[in-house]
């Protein structure tokens, strides 16, 4: 860390510190502190946005805020600030910029890996059963992973599996060693204890992301009879101790109406979610079930509802295939994030089981020169229309055109399956989407155009 990164690090700590003494006075203090300061016009901007949204007690990020900081223990409330926002976000990404430039190839925000493809539980169409099972990263390849990670830029790792928290002991002793990094578990939460959730409030820089498809019979029927139940009680656990989590959804045909309703949402915030991350059903394995697909007019819903959501309630939400419009379209493939499993193959996203090679053959950045990543990064974004940002649910043909131009070989050791046959599955629910992608971007844009003049 440079002289001037350190600088800015414990003046950021200390107005944390302050704000947190006396939110609602001093939040309102710091902007009219800093505000001659800003140099920049989106320094400037910022500072504006960041001064009104606290003017008004109603506004929902307002709430959000002072939210986390009446919820989240004070270490985990100073390492999520630090390690995510200066460490990830700011010189992480300026370093993975430099990176990217000299060696011509992507260099990702984020790396999601799999400490194990095992799983406690037998989720109807879940992409992980499609692993071989009893696969793990080591302790020592995990951290492998993540010194590499930094060298490059990267602050931000994410796991999932199988159930990361069957490794809860290594997931701990990383989170300790890399204190300047982030984490975040995917994670089914059946495992949290008061003692994990004691560890991970004090350890600080691990949050988890809890699998919940809806109210109890909606989350049941995919994840298994009691699920719902044990979610709660681990969000009231970590919630105790001042532990971050959020919640994370998958939207299929049959939940999509709940899981994007009003009632849902506020009972997550209630639960104490700070964030919420929504996926969609992908149709991967042989045992998957097309018929979960989401409709058209279900992702519409999700579209508009998150929008709406995003602008009235305090919480943080992401929707993980309509949200392209923020980041250009597709971001795997190490353009902002990449996928290691728990066999050690690199792929380019969680939802594309496809690589070119495998982290125990190769470092982190021969990985992202790799043929698919390069393959990637020709082609992206896969559409003018970041609405249709996936090169397998929305593009399927353009999956099939690199996968073949890279020679890559099917992660799925155990259920291999042609990426033809996988592109087939997605072939209609891509035709059925487009008009109705286009429609909804069309009047998105014209809208924008409109509010500039
Ligand atoms: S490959 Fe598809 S699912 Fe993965 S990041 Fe890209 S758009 Fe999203």
């Amino acid at each position: 860390m440079s002289v001037k990164q350190s600088l800015q690090a414990a003046a950021l700590r200390e107005s944390l510190r302050y704000v947190r003494r006396n939110p609602e006075q001093n939040f309102a203090r710091l902007i009219a502190l800093i505000r001659p300061f800003a140099r920049l016009p989106w320094h400037r901007e910022i500072i504006q946005q960041a001064g009104e949204m606290w003017a008004d007690p109603q506004n929902n990020w307002r709430r959000f805020t002072e939210r986390a900081l009446q919820q989240l223990a004070p270490n985990v409330a100073e390492k999520i600030v630090m390690n995510f926002f200066l460490n990830a976000c700011l010189s992480g990404v300026a370093t993975a910029r430099t990176v990217e430039k000299e060696h011509d190839c992507n260099v990702p925000w984020a790396i999601l890996m799999d400490p194990t493809s095992s799983c406690n539980l037998h989720c109807e169409g879940c992409w992980a059963g499609e692993y071989a099972r009893g696969e793990h990263l080591s302790l020592e390849e995990l951290d492998g992973i993540i010194e590499q990670g930094k060298e490059l830029g990267v602050f931000f790792y994410l796991y999932s599996g199988g159930e990361p928290l069957l490794r809860a002991a290594d997931i701990l002793k990383l989170a300790e060693k890399h204190s300047d990094a982030v984490f975040c578990a995917f994670t089914n939460a059946t495992l949290v204890t008061p003692e994990l959730a004691a560890q991970l409030s004090e350890v600080g820089n691990v949050a988890l992301a809890i699998s919940v498809e809806g109210f109890d019979k909606v989350n049941d029927f995919r994840r298994g009879e009691g699920t719902y139940a044990r979610v709660v009680r681990a969000m009231d656990l970590l919630r105790e101790v001042g532990a971050p989590f959020g919640f994370s959804t998958c939207y299929h045909a049959q939940n999509t109406e709940q899981v994007a309703s009003e009632e849902f949402v506020d009972a997550m915030v209630e639960k104490g979610c700070l964030f919420g991350w929504y996926f969609t059903y992908m149709p991967i394995g042989q045992h998957a079930r097309p018929e979960l697909l989401v409709t058209p007019e279900q992702r519409q819903l999700m579209y508009e509802r998150v929008h709406e959501f995003r602008a009235t309630k305090p919480i943080f939400l992401l929707d993980f295939w309509n949200d392209g419009e923020y980041c250009n379209g597709c971001i795997a493939g190490g353009r902002h994030y990449l996928h290691i499993n728990a066999h050690g193959d690199v792929e380019p996203c969680a939802f594309i089981h496809y690589a070119s090679t495998n982290i125990r053959e190769a470092t982190l950045l021969e990985a992202l020169k790799s043929p698919l990543f390069m393959q990637y990064r020709q082609h992206q974004p896969f559409n003018k229309n970041p609405l249709r940002p996936c090169p397998l649910l929305d593009n399927p043909d353009a999956l099939v055109e690199m996968v073949t131009q890279a020679g890559a070989y099917s992660t799925q050791r155990r259920d291999s399956e042609p990426v033809e046959v996988v592109a087939g599955k997605c072939r209609e629910a891509a035709a059925k989407w487009a008009p109705v992608a286009d429609a909804i971007w069309q009047e998105r844009t014209a809208k924008q155009v409109k509010q500039a003049i």
